[in-house]
Protein backbone atom coordinates (compact mmCIF):
# COMPACT_ATOMS: atom_id res chain seq x y z
CA UNK A 1 0.00 0.00 0.00
CA UNK A 2 1.60 3.30 -1.08
CA UNK A 3 1.03 6.05 1.74
CA UNK A 4 1.08 9.50 0.14
CA UNK A 5 0.40 13.00 1.93
CA UNK A 6 -1.34 16.38 -0.15
CA UNK A 7 1.52 17.65 1.28
CA UNK A 8 5.51 15.61 1.69
CA UNK A 9 6.27 17.24 4.99
CA UNK A 10 3.21 15.62 6.45
CA UNK A 11 5.36 12.50 6.58
CA UNK A 12 7.92 14.14 8.29
CA UNK A 13 5.89 16.33 10.74
CA UNK A 14 3.63 13.47 12.29
CA UNK A 15 6.75 11.64 13.50
CA UNK A 16 8.39 14.26 14.53
CA UNK A 17 5.29 15.41 16.58
CA UNK A 18 4.48 11.71 18.06
CA UNK A 19 8.52 11.84 19.11
CA UNK A 20 8.27 15.60 20.91
CA UNK A 21 4.91 14.58 22.39
CA UNK A 22 5.87 10.87 24.17
CA UNK A 23 9.04 12.35 25.33
CA UNK A 24 8.22 16.16 26.63
CA UNK A 25 4.79 14.38 28.04
CA UNK A 26 6.16 11.71 29.74
CA UNK A 27 9.03 12.97 31.35
CA UNK A 28 7.47 16.29 32.50
CA UNK A 29 4.05 14.58 33.22
CA UNK A 30 5.59 11.35 35.09
CA UNK A 31 8.93 10.58 35.27
CA UNK A 32 10.35 14.24 36.26
CA UNK A 33 10.68 13.10 39.91
CA UNK A 34 11.50 10.19 39.73
CA UNK A 35 14.42 9.15 37.49
CA UNK A 36 17.72 9.41 38.81
CA UNK A 37 20.38 12.00 37.15
CA UNK A 38 22.05 9.47 35.15
CA UNK A 39 18.10 7.61 34.49
CA UNK A 40 17.55 11.32 32.77
CA UNK A 41 20.61 11.78 31.19
CA UNK A 42 19.97 8.20 29.20
CA UNK A 43 16.44 9.01 28.71
CA UNK A 44 17.21 12.60 26.85
CA UNK A 45 20.61 10.57 24.99
CA UNK A 46 18.13 8.24 23.90
CA UNK A 47 15.73 10.81 22.14
CA UNK A 48 18.61 13.00 20.93
CA UNK A 49 19.81 10.34 19.04
CA UNK A 50 16.33 9.55 17.84
CA UNK A 51 15.56 12.81 16.41
CA UNK A 52 19.71 13.13 15.26
CA UNK A 53 19.15 9.80 13.33
CA UNK A 54 15.74 10.81 11.95
CA UNK A 55 17.29 14.18 10.56
CA UNK A 56 20.30 11.66 8.67
CA UNK A 57 17.90 9.89 7.54
CA UNK A 58 16.15 12.66 5.99
CA UNK A 59 18.85 14.65 4.61
CA UNK A 60 21.46 12.27 3.44
CA UNK A 61 21.04 10.86 -0.48
CA UNK A 62 20.34 7.48 -0.88
CA UNK A 63 22.98 6.89 -3.62
CA UNK A 64 26.47 7.24 -4.32
CA UNK A 65 26.79 10.55 -6.63
CA UNK A 66 28.16 9.18 -9.87
CA UNK A 67 31.36 10.98 -10.04
CA UNK A 68 32.83 8.98 -6.93
CA UNK A 69 32.22 5.57 -8.85
CA UNK A 70 35.72 4.70 -10.29
CA UNK A 71 36.50 4.75 -14.12
CA UNK A 72 37.03 0.84 -13.78
CA UNK A 73 33.54 0.23 -12.16
CA UNK A 74 31.46 2.30 -14.25
CA UNK A 75 33.66 0.30 -17.36
CA UNK A 76 32.69 -3.30 -16.22
CA UNK A 77 29.01 -1.91 -16.19
CA UNK A 78 28.91 -0.70 -19.27
CA UNK A 79 30.90 -3.57 -20.63
CA UNK A 80 27.88 -5.47 -22.41
CA UNK A 81 30.88 -8.19 -23.62
CA UNK A 82 30.19 -9.68 -20.47
CA UNK A 83 26.66 -9.88 -20.77
CA UNK A 84 26.01 -8.47 -16.79
CA UNK A 85 24.28 -5.89 -17.50
CA UNK A 86 21.78 -5.88 -20.77
CA UNK A 87 20.66 -2.05 -20.25
CA UNK A 88 23.01 0.56 -19.45
CA UNK A 89 21.18 3.95 -19.23
CA UNK A 90 18.43 4.73 -17.60
CA UNK A 91 15.10 6.30 -19.76
CA UNK A 92 13.83 8.64 -16.97
CA UNK A 93 17.22 10.46 -15.76
CA UNK A 94 19.46 9.02 -18.78
CA UNK A 95 22.32 8.20 -16.55
CA UNK A 96 24.14 4.97 -16.24
CA UNK A 97 21.27 2.51 -15.22
CA UNK A 98 24.07 0.88 -12.62
CA UNK A 99 23.26 -2.65 -10.82
CA UNK A 100 20.66 -3.48 -8.11
CA UNK A 101 19.22 0.73 -9.00
CA UNK A 102 15.71 1.56 -9.49
CA UNK A 103 14.39 4.99 -10.90
CA UNK A 104 12.61 6.79 -7.68
CA UNK A 105 9.35 8.63 -8.88
CA UNK A 106 9.79 11.11 -6.62
CA UNK A 107 12.99 11.26 -5.94
CA UNK A 108 13.68 11.43 -10.27
CA UNK A 109 16.64 9.72 -9.97
CA UNK A 110 18.07 6.34 -10.09
CA UNK A 111 18.79 5.16 -6.55
CA UNK A 112 21.16 2.56 -6.05
CA UNK A 113 19.79 -0.57 -3.65
CA UNK A 114 16.91 1.17 -3.65
CA UNK A 115 14.82 -0.31 -0.68
CA UNK A 116 11.77 1.69 -0.96
CA UNK A 117 11.12 5.18 -0.85
CA UNK A 118 9.73 6.51 2.46
CA UNK A 119 7.32 9.04 3.06
CA UNK A 120 7.92 9.37 6.75
CA UNK A 121 11.87 10.46 5.72
CA UNK A 122 10.77 12.60 2.29
CA UNK A 123 13.48 10.42 1.16
CA UNK A 124 14.84 6.82 -0.52
CA UNK A 125 16.13 4.40 1.43
CA UNK A 126 19.36 2.86 -0.15
CA UNK A 127 22.99 2.09 -0.24
CA UNK A 128 24.05 5.64 1.45
CA UNK A 129 21.55 6.07 3.93
CA UNK A 130 20.32 2.71 5.09
CA UNK A 131 22.42 2.60 8.31
CA UNK A 132 20.88 5.92 9.16
CA UNK A 133 17.53 3.96 8.43
CA UNK A 134 18.20 1.07 10.70
CA UNK A 135 20.04 3.38 13.39
CA UNK A 136 17.03 5.58 13.47
CA UNK A 137 14.57 2.19 13.91
CA UNK A 138 16.87 0.86 16.84
CA UNK A 139 17.29 3.73 18.92
CA UNK A 140 13.30 4.78 18.27
CA UNK A 141 13.25 0.90 19.99
CA UNK A 142 16.20 1.59 22.77
CA UNK A 143 13.87 4.33 23.78
CA UNK A 144 10.54 3.80 24.11
CA UNK A 145 11.34 0.15 25.61
CA UNK A 146 13.69 2.09 28.23
CA UNK A 147 10.70 4.49 28.55
CA UNK A 148 8.15 1.85 28.41
CA UNK A 149 9.55 0.00 31.54
CA UNK A 150 9.61 3.40 33.43
CA UNK A 151 6.03 3.59 32.86
CA UNK A 152 4.62 0.24 33.47
CA UNK A 153 6.65 0.85 36.81
CA UNK A 154 5.09 4.05 37.73
CA UNK A 155 1.58 2.08 37.29
CA UNK A 156 2.40 -0.57 39.12
CA UNK A 157 3.35 1.89 42.01
CA UNK A 158 0.11 4.03 41.82
CA UNK A 159 -1.64 0.52 41.63
CA UNK A 160 -0.08 -1.00 44.88
CA UNK A 161 -0.90 2.19 46.63
CA UNK A 162 -4.48 2.69 45.54
CA UNK A 163 -6.05 2.18 48.89
CA UNK A 164 -4.17 4.80 50.30
CA UNK A 165 -5.17 8.47 51.02
CA UNK A 166 -2.80 9.94 48.69
CA UNK A 167 -4.51 8.32 45.62
CA UNK A 168 -7.12 11.18 45.86
CA UNK A 169 -4.53 13.55 45.14
CA UNK A 170 -5.36 16.11 41.98
CA UNK A 171 -2.04 15.20 40.68
CA UNK A 172 -2.23 11.59 41.03
CA UNK A 173 -5.64 11.53 39.07
CA UNK A 174 -3.93 13.25 36.50
CA UNK A 175 -1.14 10.64 36.25
CA UNK A 176 -3.65 7.90 36.42
CA UNK A 177 -5.01 9.42 33.08
CA UNK A 178 -1.34 10.43 31.44
CA UNK A 179 -0.61 6.75 32.30
CA UNK A 180 -3.67 5.67 30.33
CA UNK A 181 -3.24 7.17 26.89
CA UNK A 182 1.00 7.02 27.58
CA UNK A 183 1.36 2.91 27.49
CA UNK A 184 -0.77 2.04 25.05
CA UNK A 185 0.35 4.98 22.48
CA UNK A 186 4.01 3.92 23.42
CA UNK A 187 3.03 0.39 22.81
CA UNK A 188 1.72 1.30 19.49
CA UNK A 189 5.30 2.96 18.29
CA UNK A 190 7.49 -0.22 19.66
CA UNK A 191 5.15 -3.12 17.89
CA UNK A 192 5.14 -1.42 14.71
CA UNK A 193 8.81 0.00 14.76
CA UNK A 194 9.90 -3.27 15.96
CA UNK A 195 8.08 -4.81 12.60
CA UNK A 196 9.92 -2.95 10.40
CA UNK A 197 13.32 -2.77 11.98
CA UNK A 198 12.90 -6.83 12.38
CA UNK A 199 11.84 -7.61 8.86
CA UNK A 200 14.70 -4.63 7.70
CA UNK A 201 17.13 -6.52 9.21
CA UNK A 202 16.05 -10.17 7.87
CA UNK A 203 15.98 -8.97 4.49
CA UNK A 204 18.62 -6.83 4.32
CA UNK A 205 21.28 -8.41 6.65
CA UNK A 206 20.02 -12.37 6.82
CA UNK A 207 18.73 -12.23 2.69
CA UNK A 208 21.09 -9.69 1.47
CA UNK A 209 18.17 -8.17 -0.29
CA UNK A 210 16.26 -4.67 -0.38
CA UNK A 211 12.69 -4.97 0.37
CA UNK A 212 12.31 -4.83 -3.40
CA UNK A 213 14.50 -7.76 -3.97
CA UNK A 214 12.81 -9.71 -1.50
CA UNK A 215 9.33 -8.84 -3.00
CA UNK A 216 10.68 -9.79 -6.22
CA UNK A 217 12.13 -12.96 -4.96
CA UNK A 218 9.14 -13.90 -2.95
CA UNK A 219 6.82 -13.81 -5.89
CA UNK A 220 9.05 -15.95 -7.64
CA UNK A 221 8.64 -18.25 -5.16
CA UNK A 222 5.21 -18.11 -4.84
CA UNK A 223 4.86 -18.89 -9.30
CA UNK A 224 7.14 -21.83 -8.70
CA UNK A 225 5.05 -23.57 -5.66
CA UNK A 226 1.98 -22.18 -7.15
CA UNK A 227 0.89 -24.97 -9.68
CA UNK A 228 3.06 -27.25 -11.85
CA UNK A 229 1.99 -25.37 -14.90
CA UNK A 230 3.59 -22.05 -13.61
CA UNK A 231 6.34 -24.28 -12.04
CA UNK A 232 6.83 -25.59 -15.83
CA UNK A 233 6.78 -21.97 -17.22
CA UNK A 234 9.30 -20.50 -15.03
CA UNK A 235 11.15 -22.65 -16.25
CA UNK A 236 10.91 -22.40 -19.24
CA UNK A 237 11.47 -18.47 -18.92
CA UNK A 238 14.69 -19.43 -17.18
CA UNK A 239 15.82 -21.56 -19.77
CA UNK A 240 15.13 -18.65 -22.20
CA UNK A 241 17.14 -16.41 -20.22
CA UNK A 242 19.89 -18.37 -20.19
CA UNK A 243 20.11 -18.87 -24.00
CA UNK A 244 20.02 -15.07 -24.54
CA UNK A 245 22.11 -13.98 -21.77
CA UNK A 246 25.03 -16.38 -22.25
CA UNK A 247 24.70 -17.44 -25.92
CA UNK A 248 28.27 -16.09 -26.39
CA UNK A 249 29.45 -18.48 -23.46
CA UNK A 250 27.78 -21.15 -23.63
CA UNK A 251 29.11 -24.26 -25.93
CA UNK A 252 27.56 -26.18 -28.74
CA UNK A 253 26.58 -28.84 -26.67
CA UNK A 254 25.33 -27.03 -24.16
CA UNK A 255 23.39 -25.25 -25.95
CA UNK A 256 21.69 -27.84 -27.41
CA UNK A 257 21.49 -29.53 -24.09
CA UNK A 258 19.35 -26.64 -23.39
CA UNK A 259 17.44 -25.99 -26.22
CA UNK A 260 15.59 -29.99 -26.06
CA UNK A 261 15.08 -29.59 -22.69
CA UNK A 262 13.08 -26.51 -23.19
CA UNK A 263 10.97 -28.48 -26.60
CA UNK A 264 10.72 -31.32 -24.39
CA UNK A 265 8.58 -29.50 -21.53
CA UNK A 266 6.87 -27.39 -24.18
CA UNK A 267 5.88 -31.05 -25.25
CA UNK A 268 4.41 -31.80 -21.31
CA UNK A 269 7.30 -33.25 -19.67
CA UNK A 270 8.39 -32.73 -16.56
CA UNK A 271 12.14 -31.49 -14.89
CA UNK A 272 12.36 -32.47 -11.45
CA UNK A 273 13.92 -29.34 -9.52
CA UNK A 274 14.35 -27.79 -6.42
CA UNK A 275 13.71 -24.18 -5.98
CA UNK A 276 16.90 -23.46 -4.90
CA UNK A 277 18.77 -25.46 -7.24
CA UNK A 278 17.42 -23.10 -10.40
CA UNK A 279 16.90 -20.01 -8.54
CA UNK A 280 19.72 -17.48 -6.90
CA UNK A 281 19.94 -14.20 -5.71
CA UNK A 282 23.36 -13.35 -6.68
CA UNK A 283 24.32 -10.24 -4.01
CA UNK A 284 23.30 -12.42 -0.85
CA UNK A 285 27.09 -13.28 -0.20
CA UNK A 286 26.75 -14.36 3.20
CA UNK A 287 25.88 -12.63 7.10
CA UNK A 288 29.42 -10.90 7.06
CA UNK A 289 29.31 -9.71 3.95
CA UNK A 290 25.61 -8.54 4.24
CA UNK A 291 26.18 -6.30 7.20
CA UNK A 292 29.44 -4.99 5.76
CA UNK A 293 27.47 -3.43 2.65
CA UNK A 294 24.42 -2.26 4.68
CA UNK A 295 25.68 -1.09 7.99
CA UNK A 296 29.52 -0.48 5.91
CA UNK A 297 31.65 -2.19 8.08
CA UNK A 298 31.59 -5.55 10.48
CA UNK A 299 32.72 -3.41 13.93
CA UNK A 300 29.39 -3.17 16.21
CA UNK A 301 30.86 0.24 17.13
CA UNK A 302 30.51 1.66 13.66
CA UNK A 303 26.90 0.63 13.94
CA UNK A 304 26.45 3.17 16.83
CA UNK A 305 28.84 5.84 14.88
CA UNK A 306 26.36 8.47 14.22
CA UNK A 307 27.66 9.25 10.69
CA UNK A 308 29.01 6.29 9.99
CA UNK A 309 28.31 5.06 6.21
CA UNK A 310 28.81 2.41 3.78
CA UNK A 311 32.06 4.00 1.17
CA UNK A 312 31.31 4.31 -1.89
CA UNK A 313 34.66 3.02 -2.56
CA UNK A 314 32.68 -0.51 -0.91
CA UNK A 315 29.78 0.07 -4.01
CA UNK A 316 32.49 -0.39 -6.57
CA UNK A 317 32.94 -3.85 -5.56
CA UNK A 318 29.20 -5.01 -5.67
CA UNK A 319 30.13 -6.57 -9.02
CA UNK A 320 31.87 -8.92 -7.14
CA UNK A 321 28.85 -11.57 -6.72
CA UNK A 322 27.55 -15.02 -7.42
CA UNK A 323 27.51 -15.20 -10.82
CA UNK A 324 29.33 -16.97 -14.46
CA UNK A 325 33.07 -17.45 -13.76
CA UNK A 326 34.92 -17.81 -17.03
CA UNK A 327 37.40 -19.91 -15.27
CA UNK A 328 34.94 -22.28 -14.56
CA UNK A 329 33.48 -25.49 -16.93
CA UNK A 330 29.84 -24.90 -16.78
CA UNK A 331 28.24 -28.15 -18.44
CA UNK A 332 24.91 -28.91 -15.67
CA UNK A 333 21.91 -26.82 -16.58
CA UNK A 334 21.03 -26.16 -13.20
CA UNK A 335 24.43 -24.67 -12.07
CA UNK A 336 24.46 -22.14 -15.53
CA UNK A 337 21.16 -20.91 -14.39
CA UNK A 338 22.25 -20.45 -10.68
CA UNK A 339 25.06 -18.16 -12.72
CA UNK A 340 21.86 -15.50 -13.78
CA UNK A 341 22.12 -12.36 -13.37
CA UNK A 342 19.21 -10.60 -11.11
CA UNK A 343 16.66 -9.35 -11.84
CA UNK A 344 15.85 -12.57 -13.19
CA UNK A 345 12.71 -11.19 -15.15
CA UNK A 346 10.45 -13.64 -14.94
CA UNK A 347 7.23 -12.08 -17.08
CA UNK A 348 5.17 -12.40 -19.97
CA UNK A 349 8.02 -11.25 -22.50
CA UNK A 350 11.59 -12.49 -21.83
CA UNK A 351 13.43 -9.42 -22.69
CA UNK A 352 14.81 -6.99 -19.91
CA UNK A 353 13.35 -3.43 -19.83
CA UNK A 354 15.64 -1.15 -18.91
CA UNK A 355 17.73 -3.80 -16.66
CA UNK A 356 15.03 -3.16 -14.14
CA UNK A 357 11.85 -5.68 -13.15
CA UNK A 358 11.37 -9.04 -12.86
CA UNK A 359 7.71 -9.16 -12.27
CA UNK A 360 5.50 -5.82 -11.94
CA UNK A 361 2.91 -7.03 -9.91
CA UNK A 362 2.29 -9.78 -7.98
CA UNK A 363 -1.31 -11.73 -7.14
CA UNK A 364 -2.38 -9.51 -4.55
CA UNK A 365 -1.89 -6.17 -7.06
CA UNK A 366 1.05 -4.77 -4.97
CA UNK A 367 3.30 -3.40 -8.16
CA UNK A 368 6.65 -2.04 -7.68
CA UNK A 369 4.96 1.48 -7.92
CA UNK A 370 4.63 0.71 -4.19
CA UNK A 371 7.74 0.82 -3.44
CA UNK A 372 8.00 4.20 -5.56
CA UNK A 373 9.87 3.07 -8.55
CA UNK A 374 9.02 4.83 -11.72
CA UNK A 375 8.95 2.85 -15.13
CA UNK A 376 7.55 2.34 -18.30
CA UNK A 377 4.75 -0.08 -18.95
ZN1 LIG B 1 16.88 6.84 -13.53
ZN1 LIG C 1 12.80 8.36 -3.62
Amino acid sequence: MVIEFSRPWYGVAIPSCIIFTLTTVSYFGILQDVLTTNQTIWYFTTAIMISYSYYLAIVTPPTPAPSTLTQSFISDVMNNENDIFPTTTCKKCKKIKLPRAHHCKTCNTCVVMMDHHCPWTMNCVGYTNYPHFIRFLAWVIISTTNLLSQLIKQAYKLYIYRNSPFHLYQNVKYKIIILTLLIPGTIFVWLTVLLLLLKTLQNQIWNGMTQIEYWQFEMIENKYFQSKSSKVALQLQLLENLLNFYNKKLSTDSITKIQKLISSLQNGARWNTSFHSIINFPYDLGLSNNITTTMGSLNPLSWFNPWYTPLTASYNKINEFAIWDDNETHDNIKDMLLCLPWPLNYSNNSTFQDGELVVKSNDYGETLQDFGVDYDD
